[in-house]
C-alpha cells in the first residue's frame, strides 16, 4: 500500500521539498515532521545536526527563520521536540491534551487565523523571537486541533524496525502500520527473507531426517 511520505523528514543534505519529501502543509503535518527529525533510520538519528540543518528544516516547512540560526537555537529545538514527544507519547488522551495545553501556555502561543488553500485555518504562533518558539507553538496547536477532531486514536508510530516515526493514520479501517513506503517496503523484504531462511532451514532438516 502506498503511504504518504510527507510525514517523514528528509535527512539534511537530501533534496528538500522534492518528491518523495513533500513539505508539510498543515500544523499537524509540521508537528509530525518536527517529531520525526529524530529518525532511527538515519545515521546518526539526530537530523537537527546543527544550525544549518535547523535552518533548512525551517525553510522546508515554510517557516524560514528571520534571523541567523545559532547553536543555542538547535539546543532549544531539540529540547522543544522532546517536550512535544512526551505529549505525543502520553499514555492517555487526557494526559496528552494536558501536556500540550501546558506547552502552549509556556511558549506563549496565540491563535491567528491564516489563509490556507482557499480556506481559513487557526494557527498558533508566539511573540518570542527565537524560531523554535513559533515551531513549538504551531506544533502543539496542530496536535491539539487533531485531538479536537477526534484523531487521538489515529496518531501512531511506525512499526518499522528500526524506525518509530510518528504518523497520523487516515486509512478507513485504521490499518496503517508504517510511516512511509520506505518502511513498509523494508519490512516486506525482511519478512520475505525470513520466510526464505525458514524454508531453507526446514528443507535442510527434512533432508537430514530422511537421510
Ligand atoms: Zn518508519
Amino acid at each position: 500500500m502506498a503511504h504518504d511520505t510527507r510525514e517523514r523528514t528528509p535527512v539534511p543534505g537530501e533534496e528538500l521539498g522534492e518528491a518523495p519529501w513533500l513539505a508539510p502543509r498543515s500544523a499537524l503535518e509540521i508537528a509530525l515532521a518536527f517529531l520525526n527529525t529524530w529518525d532511527l533510520l538515519a545515521h546518526p538519528p539526530e537530523l537537527l545536526r546543527g544550525p544549518d540543518a535547523l535552518r533548512r528544516f525551517l525553510e522546508w516547512i515554510g517557516r524560514p527563520a528571520s534571523d541567523k540560526v545559532t547553536d543555542a537555537d538547535v539546543k532549544r529545538a531539540i529540547a522543544a521536540r522532546e517536550r512535544l514527544r512526551q505529549a505525543f507519547d502520553a499514555p492517555s488522551e487526557e494526559e496528552a491534551v494536558a501536556r500540550l495545553n501546558d506547552l502552549l501556555l509556556k511558549v506563549g502561543g496565540v491563535p491567528q487565523l491564516v489563509s490556507n488553500d482557499g480556506s481559513w485555518q487557526v494557527r498558533y504562533t508566539t511573540r518570542r523571537p527565537e524560531p523554535t518558539a513559533g515551531l513549538l507553538a504551531e506544533s502543539a496547536g496542530g496536535l491539539l486541533a487533531a485531538m479536537q477532531d477526534g484523531l487521538w486514536g489515529r496518531l501512531g508510530r511506525c512499526e518499522g524496525d528500526p524506525c518509530r516515526c510518528a504518523f497520523v493514520d487516515r486509512t478507513k479501517n485504521r490499518v496503517r502500520r508504517f510511516c512511509s513506503t520506505i518502511c513498509s517496503d523494508r519490512m516486506m523484504q525482511a519478512a520475505f527473507r525470513r520466510r526464505r531462511r525458514l524454508a531453507a532451514r526446514e528443507s535442510r532438516i527434512d533432508s537430514a531426517s530422511s537421510s
